[in-house]
């Protein structure tokens, strides 16, 4: 029986009352923590910019403070009225760290540019002038009377200068600058290089955690094409924060899909469980009404042959015809409920031997025949002699074509006809009892193997069953190490096969496997 669809639709909206609230707030969750790991990630970058930016005026705040100190004794030849060539010797004697000393007159200072350096015009060269890669870098030379006679100064390749002095400035200058006290708390823990406009590096600090948070600050002045990079190092809350958020997300991703498989089982255990009871239910009614059909035939049979209410002698027969069957009926039930009772305590114990199921099937024919030709039934027997034989339990096989040929017998309309054949092939036996009947349709074919289905189809009321018959001949056999197969034409008719294997040689069998749990 079916869990009606009202319960169906509630137990879904219960699930799903679970379900959502669970992954909004996993969506909740991995939503606050990328605006956690974006506010660090921004604040990350404006810290390495803002230190960036410092790094850069403190190369060109170095490269300045040795001009003018390298500049000075020059400047003083100068003032106190040196000729050129005086004020040139000055020059070389201090700037040997640079290319020069060169002296530029005053008709060509148009192609420069000046830069203040505490109220000093320190001039340097960019455009035209400019030598390859280098900068003209110096002082205005005046003479006493205050009249500009041109600049002298060297050439300066930045390139050069950076690399000389990466390690003092960033050591030294930075950390000893009181305007640079955030710089320096950050340097202790940044990752700090100078690059060229290629991207090729001039000098580093310490190797980076992650370059995600990292910009190129372009540096000014004579450095104007070359940029400082802050990075944060490996163990900086950035780094970490990413590796935590990756970790966040794998556990919310685990639990969210946890919570949705749970819920998904859950929902389909309860589902399957409501069917179960819905089924049992059936199940009861069916087998009272199983069990009570058969003794009211049976007692009204017997009440009329102990009064003698008969006529003829047919007539006598007739009654104990019906008490045969019914008999039988009921003992076959019984004989299911038993097994099928037995089997699901996991206590169906089977007597392996080597069976022919050629016998099998013969035996149960006989039995069923009386019947069978009672109810107009045409019989077709096609069981090859040199059938190799199984190992099985024969009683337990009986029961199987029993409950086939019973099928057959109970779900055929007009055409009554049943045919048992068997046949083996690669190891395998099989025994099929064929009929014409309602046939069964594809989407019931595997359903018909669960305990307590019977298929909602025009016979169902007319037909006596319980239900249990497929599903114990599916157990038994798949215990035995074969399976039943099922093979129909909807309005043509079915085929069930019970598939076995061969039995092995005679000194294969152990001692052991005279008997087997079943393992359903
Ligand atoms: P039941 O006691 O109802 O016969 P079974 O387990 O033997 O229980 O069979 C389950 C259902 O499978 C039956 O109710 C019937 O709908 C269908 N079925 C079984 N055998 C046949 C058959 N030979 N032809 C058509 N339908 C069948």
């Amino acid at each position: 029986m079916a869990v009606s669809s009202v319960r169906r639709r509630a137990l879904f909206a219960a699930a799903l009352g679970v379900a959502i609230p669970a992954l909004l707030l996993a969506v909740v969750a991995v939503l606050l923590t990328f605006r956690i790991v974006r506010s660090v990630q921004n604040d990350t970058v404006r810290y390495n910019r803002y230190l960036g930016q410092q790094v850069a005026g403190s190369f060109e705040l170095e490269l300045m403070d040795h001009l003018r100190r390298s500049i000075a004794p020059a400047e003083r030849v100068a003032r106190d009225g040196g000729s050129l060539p005086q004020v040139m010797e000055a020059l070389a004697g201090e700037g040997s760290e640079f290319i020069g000393p060169h002296f530029v007159p005053v008709d060509e200072l148009s192609g420069y540019s000046l830069i203040i350096v505490e109220a000093q015009p320190l001039i340097f060269a960019a455009g035209e002038g400019v030598r390859q890669g280098q900068y003209f870098t110096g002082l205005l030379l005046r003479q006493p009377d205050g009249n500009v006679i041109g600049t002298g100064g060297w050439w300066v390749s930045p390139e050069d200068f950076v690399r000389r002095h990466f390690d003092s400035v960033l050591r030294e200058r930075l950390p000893g600058d009181p305007r640079m006290y955030g710089g320096i708390e950050l340097t202790r823990r940044a990752s700090i290089e100078v690059v060229d406009e290629r991207g090729r590096r001039l000098g580093r600090l310490r190797e980076p955690g992650d370059l995600q948070t990292s910009r190129v600050e372009p540096m000014a002045g004579p450095f104007e094409h070359l940029g400082v990079r802050v990075a944060v190092a490996p163990d900086s809350p950035v780094v970490w924060i990413g590796r935590f958020l990756a970790l966040e997300l794998a556990f919310i991703a685990t639990m969210g899909l946890l919570v949705l498989i749970a819920v998904a089982f859950g929902y389909r255990y309860i589902v399957r469980q409501l069917e179960l009871a819905g089924m049992k239910a059936g199940f009861v009614s069916n087998v009272t009404h199983e069990l009570k059909t058969p003794i009211a035939m049976i007692r009204l049979a017997v009440e009329t042959l102990e009064m003698r209410r008969y006529q003829s002698e047919e007539e006598e027969r007739k009654f104990l015809g019906i008490i045969d069957r019914e008999t039988t009926r009921l003992h076959g039930l019984v004989e299911n409920i038993l097994d099928f009772a037995r089997l699901e305590a996991g206590r169906g114990i089977f007597k392996f031997d080597r069976v022919d199921l050629r016998q099998v099937a013969q035996s149960a024919i006989e039995s069923l025949r009386p019947r069978l030709e009672h109810l107009g039934f045409g019989l077709e027997v096609d069981l090859p002699e040199d059938l190799p034989l199984v190992r099985a339990d024969a009683t337990a096989m009986t029961h199987c074509v029993l409950n086939l040929i019973d099928n057959a017998v109970k779900y055929s309309r007009q055409r009554r006809e049943i045919r048992v054949f068997a046949s083996a092939r690669n190891g395998w036996v099989t025994l099929s009892v064929s009929d014409r009947g309602i046939g069964i349709a594809p989407g019931d074919r595997k359903r018909i193997f669960e305990k307590f289905v019977r298929l909602e189809n025009g016979l169902v009321h007319d037909v006596r069953g319980a239900g249990l018959g497929l599903s114990l001949v599916d157990q038994i056999m798949r215990a035995h190490g074969g399976r039943v197969e099922v093979q129909s034409a909807m309005g043509e008719g079915s085929t069930f096969s019970l598939v076995l294997p061969v039995a092995g040689p005679v000194a294969d069998e152990r001692p052991e496997s005279a008997s087997a749990r079943t393992g359903t």
